[in-house]
């Protein structure tokens, strides 16, 4: 069993490092949310009070934050947890952030010898707590290797999408591409609903037909489609508006770093954007069906 510093346990992290606890490892954590910190204790972890603390004679460091300055911060700004570990420790942040600061920070760690991945994961909360995420990894062969060792006991599939920073530009195709489908999903429900089609029925049709997707499978925008889909349940998140668009924005940033022309991202990111301003920035991102029905 491996020693792991985990820092950052707010709605992805907490169940995240609850279930390194239930496989049975030891888990030191640290979070700026002493309430945060509290639940985990609860679950068998030992609190930090800084985060070089937290990761003192880890095999394995996993950081969970909001952004990327977050995580620049974290391992190379003021805490500079990267001079504090040696070659022995394998760094793994699974947060959503820029890929050039994953690169950046990937590169930086390399320099020295130490394995570092960016690890974004796709699957929210709820996967977070059944162990079932999907990890795309940016980093060397080795460092991947070591990391599939812990990553598989909080997801199930766990994929090597190339060098440093290749995990988060995976993520942001991933998920722009997710917006795309799930606003055309929306516009061609709501298209077949006002000239009177049962949505349910609609629904089959597409199913059975060349406009199958995911959001049309297992998370249907239309209320009532689907028993278990936010739809059926005022929008509750689910995958928030947000967060949705903090995507997005990272995606754009991907697109425009490579002189791709994502017309489709672009208006995807805007009506999302409207969505937001229309006050629906913490309702599932499902919730889009809203702006047509
Ligand atoms: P969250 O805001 O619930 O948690 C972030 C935690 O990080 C908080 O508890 C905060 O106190 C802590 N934190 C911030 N700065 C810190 C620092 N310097 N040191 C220690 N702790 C610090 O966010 P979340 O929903 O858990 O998301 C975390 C990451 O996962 C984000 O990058 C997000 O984009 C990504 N993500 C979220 C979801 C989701 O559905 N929530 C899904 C996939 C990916």
């Amino acid at each position: 069993m491996a020693t792991v510093g985990f820092i950052g346990l707010g709605n992805m992290g907490g169940p995240m490092a609850k279930n390194l606890l239930k496989a049975g490892h030891k888990v030191n954590v640290f979070d700026l949310v002493p309430a945060a910190c509290d639940a985990l204790a609860k679950e068998g972890a030992l609190v930090a009070s800084t985060a070089p603390d937290a990761i003192k004679n880890s095999d394995y460091i996993i950081s969970m934050l909001p952004a990327g300055e977050h995580v620049a911060e974290t391992y190379i700004g003021q805490s500079g947890l990267l001079e504090k570990i040696g070659t022995e420790t394998c760094v793994l942040d699974c947060s959503t952030i820029d890929a050039e600061t994953a690169r950046r920070v990937g590169e930086t760690a390399e320099k020295s010898g130490i394995g570092f991945m960016d690890a974004p994961v796709s699957g929210g909360v709820a996967a977070a707590a059944a162990g079932t995420l999907s990890f795309m990894c940016g980093g060397t062969a080795d460092s991947f290797e070591k990391a599939k060792l812990i990553l598989k006991d909080m997801g199930k599939n766990i994929f090597h999408a190339g060098p440093h920073g290749s995990g988060q530009v995976a993520k942001g195709c991933n998920n722009m591409l997710l917006a795309i489908h799930m606003l055309g999903t929306a516009e061609a429900l709501a298209m077949g609903a006002k000239h009177n089609l049962d949505p349910k029925v609609l629904s089959e049709i597409m199913l059975a037909s060349s406009g199958r997707n995911w959001s049309l499978e297992v998370y249907n925008p239309y209320p009532g489609v689907m028993d278990n889909a936010p739809a059926s349940n005022n929008y509750q998140p689910g995958f928030m508006v947000d967060l949705m668009l903090k995507d997005l924005r990272l995606a754009m940033e991907i697109a425009e770093a490579a002189g791709v022309d994502n017309a489709m991202g672009q208006l995807a990111k805007d009506l999302y954007e409207k969505h937001q301003e229309a006050g629906h920035g913490r309702l599932d991102f499902s919730s889009v069906q809203n702006r047509l029905t």
